[in-house]
């Protein structure tokens, strides 16, 4: 994970005042020996020493190694850091605005969902440290701009969902093109893109009918807008995950004693608690008595998050275009289908021309190709993961990059979910991909991933490292956690350090920016 200090986007809705003691502030933090209550200047060891963020640590286990810390930090540990910015912030700037009191929505955090959403509550009411007052009441820094109001939120046309997978495979991953032309953005390899998605129309009408509600009924939106009810539910709440807030509304009207108790129980958070992961319509079902006001509800519903997803393309070459790789996700769950709310909306509802809005996001850590045409990349990406590196890849042919460029790549079957085949084939043919390894995970009995095909490597990729390669790692959180450990064992192996000193070395690879993770 690099701690380079991260930058609020260029696009993030402040003035250039705000901006600028933003980015002050954040670089005071990742400063070596900042903390949060003195961010330059304390003598503590760097940020990212401190396990109390580390991802891969259970919610106990982060809270007892925070215990002392600052608010934000505490904060912070509830998260763990990925620095995945779908909450609109970085780690650092969520903590600290909540801290502040600048940021109310304690459910942003995508990857620690309610877990962390509880705990962030939780540690407000019980926390009791007051902020220190060198904390800066940050405004809502970094925000996603709203959908519909932020200037660099714009309209663009989608055309296509290519699928990546062949016949046979158990997966659907799409290769999802959007026109920008006449928008005006501008886009770097290394953005992501921002989905603005809409709700399955299924579903909404399902839950319309379950609250036996007028669909032109119009009400106030979590967003602020006044919009019709069938347009609120599609548009402007989330309904796949509702807030504890709208449980609590649900339990606190529900009719029979027995169904406001166990929404109640859902709603605190009870382990066991039924139905488990369950979306609105759930609740609605097995809690036919609860039919608070329409206000109420909706009131209470959190607003509808935009997604975002790597930009697989080089503006270079797809300039008025951007590419996505897309897993739609399908599950099923009490006998009824679930679908992934953006991805679904990307591959199965999305028709050409249909225009949606969209913003560019840049990456919270320099995850763009190296400054240096010379460098040698290592890009480490399986199944989704290989996005941005398609995107780095293009670039680096279309500047005439002489660095030598490795790949690792997998997904399940190399018949059916060798995603970009015929490109990454070609490139390893004409030489723009050095080297190009692969592990398809379910081609044999036993599981092989990429960091398998890493250790095997060992000798060349520490070879690569000492001659100034940057290293990226890109895709799902597990195997960003899996293949860090890999790395660090890598490097420690090869050059003859401990554990502890090989992480060391990684992390100053981070704050070289030559060590830059895209976990989501
Ligand atoms: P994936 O399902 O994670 O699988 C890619 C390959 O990685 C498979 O061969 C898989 O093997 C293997 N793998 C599984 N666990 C691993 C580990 N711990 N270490 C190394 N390799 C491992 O990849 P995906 O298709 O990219 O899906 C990732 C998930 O992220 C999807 O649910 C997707 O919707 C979601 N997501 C994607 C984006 C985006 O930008 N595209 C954004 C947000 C969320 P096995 O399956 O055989 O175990």
């Amino acid at each position: 994970m690099s701690h380079i200090a991260p930058l609020v986007p260029d696009n993030a809705p402040f003035s250039s005042a705000e901006r600028a003691f933003i980015n002050g502030w954040l670089a005071a933090y990742y400063a070596p020996g900042a903390t949060a209550e003195s961010p330059a200047a304390a003598a503590a060891p760097p940020a990212e020493e401190f396990p109390w963020h580390d991802p891969s640590l259970p919610m106990d286990q982060r809270m007892e190694l925070a215990a002392g810390l600052s608010m934000p930090q505490r904060l912070m540990a509830a998260m763990a850091q990925q620095d995945c910015g779908q909450c609109g912030y970085v780690c650092h700037s969520y903590a600290a605005a909540i801290a502040a009191g600048s940021e109310k929505a304690l459910t942003r955090c995508v990857p620690g969902g309610k877990e962390t959403a509880r705990k962030l509550k939780e540690l407000l009411e019980t926390g009791g440290a007051p902020v220190p007052a060198t904390i800066p009441a940050a405004p809502a820094a970094a925000t996603v701009p709203a959908p519909s109001s932020g200037a660099a939120t714009v309209a663009a046309q989608f055309r296509i969902a290519r699928l990546l997978n062949r016949a046979g495979s158990a997966k659907d991953t799409r290769q999802v093109v959007l026109s920008l032309y006449g928008s005006g953005l501008c886009y770097q390899s290394g953005d992501s893109v921002g989905i603005v998605p809409t709700n399955c129309p299924a579903t909404v009408a399902a839950i319309i009918e379950a609250l036996g509600a007028d669909p032109n009924t119009d009400v106030d939106c979590p967003d602020g807008t006044r919009r019709a009810l069938l347009e609120a539910l599609s548009r402007a709440c989330d309904i796949g995950r509702p807030s504890d807030e709208a449980v609590e509304v649900l339990a606190s009207r529900a009719l029979d004693p027995d169904q406001s108790q166990k929404l109640q129980a859902l709603a605190e958070g009870y382990p066991g608690a039924e139905p488990e992961g369950a979306d609105l319509l759930d609740l609605l079902v097995a809690f036919p008595s609860a039919r608070p006001p329409l206000q109420e509800l909706v009131s209470a519903l959190a607003p509808l998050q935009p997604r975002l997803y790597s930009i697989a393309c080089s503006p270079l070459v797809h300039g008025g275009e951007v590419h996505l790789t897309v897993a739609a996700v399908h599950w099923e769950r009490r006998g009824r289908a679930r679908k992934g709310v953006a991805s679904c909306f990307l591959a199965e509802r999305a028709t050409p021309a249909l225009e949606m809005p969209v913003f560019v996001q840049p990456p919270v850590h320099p995850f763009r190709p190296p400054k240096s045409d010379d460098a040698p990349m290592i890009m480490i990406g399986p199944g989704t993961g290989i996005a941005p590196f398609r995107a780095f890849l293009q670039e680096r042919r279309e500047n005439g990059a002489k660095g030598r460029n490795w790949l690792f790549f997998g997904d399940q079957h190399r018949a059916t979910d060798f995603l970009y085949e015929e490109e990454l084939t070609a490139w390893h043919k004409d030489g723009l991909l050095t080297q190009l390894d692969l592990a398809f995970s379910r081609d044999q009995p036993e599981r092989i991933y990429v960091q398998q095909r890493m250790r095997e490597q060992s000798v060349r990729l520490w070879s690569w490292i000492n001659d100034g390669a940057h290293v990226y790692v890109c895709g799902a959180m597990a195997m960003g956690r899996d293949v860090e450990t890999a790395l660090a064992a890598i490097v420690a192996r090869q050059g003859r350090m401990g554990v502890g000193a090989a992480k060391a070395y990684l992390a100053q690879l981070g704050r070289e920016g030559r060590f830059v993770k895209d976990i989501y």
